[in-house]
């Protein structure tokens, strides 16, 4: 049976009214950042590479740590991670890439189009770009560590990945069977809690209509045993078992 950990290696403060689609209150809300590490199976799996140093100086990232550094507290050396899900392409899931030099990347066919084309270097989606990292994606798939998947799939027997989009073109959650049930990795399908309980969509967004059916999906895949991790919240930390600051053992 596979065990899942949210590995935290950064904060930023922000308010509502930056954050949730239409919200008029200027609340301030935190944003944890985090990568999720699957263990059990036959090697090591880790969801999301984090950033790195320079996007935690230029976006104002407090208690920042390399996630690197994270997941070898955790018990899992960076460079024995062969395989990384990578579930989209911002600079907070995929700017760290570096940090796990023996990883395979996988990644949706639609998102690698959407960021290598038209759009992604508009104003209004470059902000959330690391535009190195987004180079190097040619590099690393000439050295055959990309691999371009399209749709759901299934990774191992009991750990999948889903192809959702909506707040990016081909953003992909992550399902794993444990021993508690069927654990859900939204990453930014539902960045708090809170977008996924009362359907309140996040502003950074490709389609409005497939964000709403990702919801639907995220329930639809815990059942109900609902261990949901949202990609951003800091309730991971309390509602699963925070084994050491930092490190949060979900099932
Ligand atoms: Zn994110």
């Amino acid at each position: 049976m596979y065990e899942v950990y949210a590995l935290k290696y950064g904060e930023r403060d922000t308010t509502a009214c930056q954050f949730f689609y239409r919200e008029s209150s200027h609340a301030p809300i935190t944003l944890h950042y985090f990568v999720w590490l699957i263990t059990g199976g036959p090697h090591p799996i880790l969801v999301d590479t984090g950033f790195r140093d320079d996007d935690a100086q230029a976006r104002g990232i407090r208690n920042y740590v390399s996630p690197a550094s994270v997941v070898e507290r955790a018990g899992v050396k960076p460079g024995d991670v062969p395989l990384c899900l990578i579930t989209h392409l911002h600079y907070d899931h995929w700017a760290g890439h570096t940090l796990f030099p023996g990883a395979e990347f996988w990644i949706q066919k639609d998102e690698i189009a959407f960021w290598t084309g038209r759009y992604g270097g508009t104003p209004a989606f470059r902000q959330s770009a690391n535009v190195g990292a987004l180079a190097n994606l040619v590099t690393l798939n000439y050295a055959s560590r990309i691999k371009v998947i399209e749709g759901d799939r299934e990774i191992l027997p009991g750990l999948r990945v889903h192809k959702v989009g909506g707040h990016t073109a081909g953003l992909q959650i992550v399902s794993v069977d444990t021993a508690r049930g069927p654990v859900v990795l939204t990453s930014d399908a539902s960045h708090f809690y809170r977008n996924v309980e009362t359907r309140q969509p996040v502003q950074i967004i490709t389609s409005l209509p497939e964000m709403l059916d990702a919801f639907e999906t995220i329930d639809a895949l815990a059942g109900p045993s609902k261990l949901v991790v949202a990609g951003h919240d800091p309730q991971v930390s309390e509602r699963f078992k925070e084994e050491e600051p930092g490190i949060v053992k979900i099932a």
